[in-house]
């Protein structure tokens, strides 16, 4: 077996010489993306509210959003701006190019805007979940992959706590007002040990309405979880 995985590595190693890897932004040679496209991320450096922009430490939902919008996820933390650099080519070839390893580089991302929030103390790292039919089309549910970072460098707890029933629309194909619509009902809580009495950090790649991270708090809520805060790569 060993030898197996020598000549496998080996091969893998003549493959990138024959076949270096190009960046998926600028197509030149160095890395899924390279050093210069890297420096074009563009971090989000104050902290708002989700739905109307306030400035919110934490990303906290504020009282009137909170209110209006009839949401249950507590916050919502950003960490780049996914119009600028190569953070939506990024989020594109994680989804649906089979670039899991991408999942480390924004992973970081998340890690490294959390590192400076307090919320961060003793939450439980849950990634939104995602249907099982999908999941094997895919290949692994990328909010996993990025969870699972986020939960190992931070040293904190996790683990997938949520599943989603119903394999519905994507939300992405739905207008606004569809979109809670689609997602109600279809979430479960599979692990209550993990959530009960705790802050729920929710990871996910992408949050456009926060429709998804919403329903997922109320789900992890009725099952007991104190607080629910959600933490994206960036909003679509
Ligand atoms: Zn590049
Ligand atoms: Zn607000």
């Amino acid at each position: 077996m060993k030898i197996v995985n020598i000549y496998h590595i080996l091969a893998m190693e003549f493959l990138d010489i024959l076949f270096p890897k190009v960046c998926i932004e600028c197509r030149s040679y160095g890395g899924d993306v390279c050093i210069e496209c890297v420096k074009k991320i563009e971090r989000v450096k104050t902290s708002t509210c989700f739905y109307c922009g306030k400035i919110e430490k934490n990303g906290l939902i504020c009282v009137g959003c909170r209110d209006n919008n009839d949401t249950n996820i507590t916050g919502i933390i950003t960490s780049t701006i996914y119009e600028e650099g190569p953070t939506k080519e990024m989020i594109h070839y994680l989804k649906y190019c089979g670039y899991r390893d991408l999942s480390e580089m924004l992973g970081e991302l998340i890690v490294e805007r959390l590192k400076y929030s307090i919320i961060i103390k003793g939450a439980v790292v849950v990634p939104v979940p995602m249907h099982k039919n999908r999941e094997i089309a895919r290949g692994y549910n990328q909010a996993e992959l990025l969870a699972r970072y986020v939960s190992k460098e931070l040293n904190s707890p996790g683990g997938l706590a949520l599943k989603r029933t119903k394999d519905n629309p994507q939300q992405m194909k739905l207008k606004r007002g569809k979109r809670l619509e689609n997602i109600k009902g279809s979430i479960e809580c599979i692990d209550l040990e993990l959530v009960k009495g705790k802050c729920v950090l929710l990871i996910d790649d992408v949050a456009t309405t926060g429709a998804t991270l919403s329903e997922c708090a109320r789900v992890l809520k009725d099952n007991g979880a104190k607080k629910v805060w959600g933490a994206v790569v960036a909003r679509g």
